[in-house]
């Protein structure tokens, strides 16, 4: 599909009148990411908005990606084009439950996917990205970690650590990763079996442990980037394939399943992205001291930028 070239002029015109960087998640419509200064995973994304100078960053993903910039930039204003953009997931754990499971397990130390609220955040002890959550679990200075929302990722980082990693609540997980399956995986794999395959691991442990590489959008975007192979199975929401198919325009990415869509994720369309600039609309509002309390958890986090991930289970 093509878009107005005038509708893409008029956002640039107005990006630059106003002194504004559009951010842009890799599970993004392809105009979306095409049009964004910088397109990456939760944790590039954080890292770049601490490191803009804009004045408004217009973050296109959902409202924890929105909120965590907000969090890191009190003093600019943060735009989500369409408010609706929200997470069924970072939903599971409001922020009443961590209290609850903070008292039923005083000992132990509560590490949030960063994809939970903003009031969650703000009572856990870290922030983790599906890039660095096994640094993050080894990094807290407790030997019992209570990790949610994403239960598949807090089962697939115990694999990498001494630690006992309890997932919170007991079942939370991806609508849009849940739609993966082995059977699916494996008949993919008799079908392709030059294909090297690759799964995020909020896929079930079943799917992690039928695939060459396991790890966040930005290690599975690196692993083809560098990857000797020609052919790719990507079992993550479809958005990914558009920006690896950008950059490797000599090998064939199929995705595990084509159905594999975020709508939440594609509600922003460069329409959006255009009013949100020429009307400064949605900005994200939060308590001073929610964003006080959640900037300690996600600042923990930005100190650990190594991780080991995206390798395959043992
Ligand atoms: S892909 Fe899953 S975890 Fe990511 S925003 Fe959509 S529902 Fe939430």
């Amino acid at each position: 599909m093509s878009f107005p070239d005038d509708l893409m002029k008029k956002i640039q015109n107005l990006k630059e009148k106003k002194r504004a960087v559009i951010l842009a998640h890799n599970y993004q419509r392809p105009e979306v990411q095409d049009i964004a200064d910088f397109v990456g995973d939760s944790l590039e994304l954080s890292l770049c908005a601490t490191q803009t100078d804009a004045k408004i960053i217009v973050f296109c993903g959902v409202n924890f990606m929105a909120e965590t910039a907000a969090i890191l930039n009190p003093d600019k204003k943060v735009l989500i084009p369409d408010r609706n953009a929200l997470c069924p997931m970072a939903a599971m754990l409001p922020a009443e439950l961590v209290k609850f499971y903070r008292k039923k397990h005083p000992d132990a130390k509560i590490v949030l996917y960063i994809n939970s609220l903003a009031e969650a955040k703000a009572n856990c002890d870290a922030v983790c990205t599906s890039a660095n959550s096994v640094e993050i679990i080894n990094r807290i200075d407790s030997e019992t970690v209570l990790f949610g929302p994403d239960s598949n990722l807090a089962r697939y980082a115990k694999n990498f650590t001494e630690k006992n990693v309890i997932p919170i609540p007991s079942m939370g997980f991806c609508p849009v990763h849940k739609l993966f399956n082995k059977e699916e995986i494996l008949r993919l794999k008799k079908s392709h079996p030059d294909a090297e395959i690759m799964a995020h691991p909020e896929c079930s442990p079943e799917v992690c442990e039928a695939v060459d590489f396991v790890g966040s959008t930005s290690k599975m975007y690196q692993e083809a980037l560098s990857s000797e192979a020609k052919k790719f199975i990507v079992a993550t929401e479809i958005g990914l394939l558009h920006r690896m198919k950008k950059a490797r325009k000599d090998a064939v990415f199929i995705p595990a399943y084509e159905e594999a869509i975020c709508v939440n994720m594609k509600l922003h369309t460069l329409e959006k992205v255009y009013l949100s600039l020429k009307q400064e609309r949605y900005p994200v509002e939060l308590p001073p001291k929610i964003m006080d309390q959640a900037r300690k958890a996600v600042e923990f986090m930005l100190k650990t930028r190594e991780n080991p991930q995206g390798k395959k289970l043992q």
